[in-house]
């Protein structure tokens, strides 16, 4: 008899047949990068179904995003032809979250708990940080955060990081003091930092074995896809919740890493299935260890090994690229990927003279694949930094581009949202001052740093909540004009309670979250104020909170039963990839970051450059440079037919224009399959365009670019012919000159490859900024930028 699963096998080929129907205890499925490790996992789960194997209710899928996620459910749901309720698909965040949430009373929060995003816990961090006097001792707000961050992520608290440190030291101590009030204030405001979501559920595990084992018998199948990039954290809590159910051995701390016996999975342990790809490891500077794959075999004694190798994404010449690019990491072990779709178009290659030039190409480009009939949802944009997308994005409008900018929309990082949810926060969790305090005084009702101070002292003599001392503020005898703008904010939040937080045992309805917000920003007058002004910045804020209503109608729709609570969290959750609405008819840009378990049928790889990929913070870093390449292989391998890789000679950044050299991962990619438009050498063997950089150079800040089209810094070269491939034979990118370290002195003679001989009058600037001022005998007096022109001392 065929078996029930068998269409579902259709198509697979062997080893991912094997990966599907494999029913040991533990699976890892290693692959690179479009083998269908993503969908591998999401045919197990279907097959666990539909062979009645699993109840829905037994699955827990861990994937990278929430829009992942989605996908993943939906995908089950049409190749099972039902929708299987009660399977847990979601990140970690969320999974955690969730048992939180049901579980938070047993150690001290309530289930109305707040989470705190990176915003909010560096702002804690910040006062912290100032109180403790951290600057004297060198600890900065953002590096305080990133290494109590680095640390929750092993597993590592104040205590234990303060028995492996040392305490002679007084910028230890003064960290481990910090670390701790920050924990501290974090329980005290009943919330979660992002890290404290996985940690916190592991710790949860540990303390309550039989908590644990309600969830370990519950999820009998437990997958996880991107398990490159997990953390030690993350870890964990596979571990223990595919531990035996009852067994509660303590594993035992030293110094942050967890030293577990291993035990073998015992009869009634989850089984465990992981995907991932070493070569996709890009997370590596949050925590994500490697090592969690080479010794999953260790960890899981037993456990089957899958290797894919055929490759469905993309063709052979962006895989080609590929595979050269990543051979060059040496700590790896060689895979290489293969297709039988056929070679493909050629990468092609540009270099522009500037960013606007570059995003102008990009722009160019996507209009004629567009013509030929590819879809803007079927294009990405990739870029290393966040801020590369402001060239990208003015080109485009101008292009008339329909785009949409993935993870980076910062949405719910603008101050007027971030107001609007502080006062939800205020409502939903009395316990957490710093939301309330935030909207304290937002909009302006005259109560200053002072009344803050006084409720924040009557609230910590008292024993109270802020909130609390809030209401009792009688008691502090303030004037009676700021008496009433307290009285006034302490109603609004009382009546918007009412209905959101109906009292126990009323449901409020689904609405209840519109409508609450809707009487918050009206009744605390913050509507008013943003109408009232005469900024129009604050227009593009009104129709943001209209955004933000129009999220709220979207959730009560989405879910009838849902509360402030579920709707707080859903909101905190938006990851980077995560959108308020979904791609159809635009082209998405997005960090390298984001793109990971992405494809396109296009991508624009774009600043593919020195400093930027590899990025220049990544130098200092141990294997930071090896990361980096991973990323540009992420990047390269999201494309299924078109690739294009894009530089500029000269950037923009923070107000500075910058010298840019090719990346050095342009020369890993074999040069005959890139097909140069523009490669860099054409651009840098022209003297011309350096002395246009230098002419925008010598200009005050502020005046007008004068005839540009791009409002760029720079004249922009006449507009390109039609690109025509046999003007611009494949070549590498010219290795570009670098004269970095010519020494240079007035009176020198040199030769300029346009200019001719010529005189050194002067040198001014240093570094990659410094400047030669040349007369030349035949074309007179110019200025040249010496780290790239094209000349030679005579
Ligand atoms: P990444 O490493 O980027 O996350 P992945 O290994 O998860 O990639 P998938 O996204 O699952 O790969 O698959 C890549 C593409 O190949 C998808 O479009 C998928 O539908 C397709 N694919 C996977 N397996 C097959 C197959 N056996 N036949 C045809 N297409 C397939
Ligand atoms: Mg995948």
């Amino acid at each position: 008899a065929a078996r029930p699963d068998a269409d579902l096998l259709e198509g697979l080929n062997g080893p991912q047949r094997e990966a599907v129907t494999y029913r040991g205890q533990a699976l890892l499925i290693v692959a690179g990068a479009g083998s269908g490790k993503t969908s591998v996992l999401t045919r197990r789960i279907a097959s666990l179904l539909r062979t009645r194997e699993a109840y829905p209710s037994q699955i827990l899928a861990i994937t990278f995003t929430n829009k992942a996620a989605g996908e993943m459910r939906e995908r089950v749901h049409q190749l099972i032809g039902q929708k299987a309720d009660g399977m847990w698909i979601s990140t970690f965040h969320s999974a955690c979250v969730r048992i939180l949430r049901r579980e938070a009373e047993q150690f001290g929060f309530t289930k109305s708990f707040t989470i705190y995003d990176s915003g909010d816990s560096r702002a804690l961090i910040k006062r912290l940080v100032k109180e403790h006097e951290g600057d004297s001792f060198g600890l900065t707000p953002a590096g305080t955060q990133s290494r109590i961050s680095k640390l929750k992520n092993e597993l590592a608290d104040a205590e234990s990081y303060a028995r492996s440190a040392n305490m002679s030291d007084p910028a230890e101590r003064v960290f481990v003091e910090i670390f701790s009030s920050y924990q501290r204030e974090l329980q005290r405001a009943n919330a979660f930092d992002f890290d404290d979501l996985i940690a916190q559920t592991v710790y949860l595990f540990r303390a309550f074995p039989q908590v644990a084992d309600v969830y370990r018998k519950r999820f009998r199948h437990i997958l996880v896809d991107e398990y490159q990039d997990t953390n030690h954290a993350q870890y964990a809590l596979i571990h223990e919740l595919t531990r035996p159910v009852g067994s509660d051995a303590e594993p035992f701390s030293s110094g942050g890493m967890m030293i577990f016996d291993a035990e073998p999975a015992g009869e009634d342990a989850a089984s465990l299935t992981v995907v991932g790809d070493s070569d996709q490891s890009i997370y590596a500077f949050r925590g994500a260890d490697i090592r969690n794959i080479s010794e999953f075999e260790r960890d899981y004694p037993g456990a089957k090994v899958v290797l894919l190798e055929q490759n469905y994404r993309s063709t052979q010449n962006i895989l080609s690229a590929a595979n050269a690019v990543i051979a060059n990491n040496f700590d790896r072990k060689d895979k290489k990927l293969w297709t039988d779709v056929g070679a493909g178009d050629p990468i092609i290659g540009f270099t522009g003279y500037s960013q606007h030039d570059e995003a102008q190409f990009v722009a160019d480009e996507i209009e004629a694949l567009h013509k030929k009939g590819v879809d803007y949802s079927g294009v990405a944009v990739f870029y290393r930094t966040n801020s590369q997308s402001r060239a990208l994005e003015e080109i485009f409008i101008r292009s008339a581009v329909p785009y949409k900018i993935m993870g980076g929309t910062k949405f719910y990082e603008r101050a007027e949202i971030k107001d609007a949810l502080a006062y939800l926060v205020a409502v939903a969790n009395p316990a957490d001052s710093m939301a309330l305090r935030r909207i304290l005084n937002r909009p302006r009702r005259g109560i200053g740093d002072v009344t803050e101070t006084a409720i924040a002292r009557y609230a910590a003599e008292h024993d109270i909540t802020f909130r609390d001392a809030l209401a009792n503020s009688a008691q502090l005898g303030v004037g009676p004009k700021l008496q009433k703008a307290i009285d006034q904010l302490d109603a609004v939040l009382t009546e918007a309670t009412a209905v959101m937080l109906p009292a126990s045992g009323e449901l409020a309805p689904s609405t209840s979250v519109t409508e609450g917000l809707t009487l918050l920003l009206n009744k605390s007058s913050y509507f008013d104020a943003l109408r009232a002004s005469k900024d129009p910045q604050d227009e593009a804020r009104l129709e943001n909170l209209d955004e933000l209503i129009a999220v709220t109608r979207e959730f009560a729709r989405n879910n009838p039963e849902g509360t402030i609570i579920d709707f707080l969290t859903e909101v905190t959750l938006v990851a980077d990839a995560d959108d308020l609405d979904d791609a159809s008819g635009s082209v998405s840009l997005m960090t390298l970051h984001t793109a990971k378990g992405l494809e396109y049928d296009a991508v624009f790889l774009t600043g593919v450059e020195e400093d930027l990929l590899p990025h220049r913070i990544s130098a200092n870093e141990p294997g930071g440079p090896q990361e980096e390449r991973r990323l540009f292989y992420v990047g390269i391998t999201r494309a299924r037919k078109r690739l294009h890789v894009s530089l500029a000679m000269t950037r923009a950044q923070f107000g500075e224009v910058t010298v840019a050299m090719p990346s050095r991962f342009l020369q890993e990619i074999p040069a005959d399959l890139i097909d140069w438009r523009q490669s860099p050498g054409d651009v840098n063997g022209r003297g011309g365009s350096q002395s246009r950089a230098l002419n925008a150079r010598g200009r005050r800040p502020g005046q007008p670019g004068g005839g540009n089209r791009y409002g760029d810094d720079l004249v922009p070269l006449p507009k390109r012919a039609p690109a025509d491939p046999s003007k611009f034979p494949n070549r590498i990118p010219a290795k570009v000159r670098d004269n970095g370290d010519m020494v240079l002195a007035a009176g020198d003679r040199i030769r300029h490859d346009d200019f001719g001989e010529g005189r050194v009058d002067a040198v001014t600037g240093e570094g990659a900024k410094r400047v030669a001022h040349v007369r030349f005998d035949t074309v007179g007096p110019k200025k040249l930028l010496v780290k790239i022109a094209p000349i030679a001392k005579l």
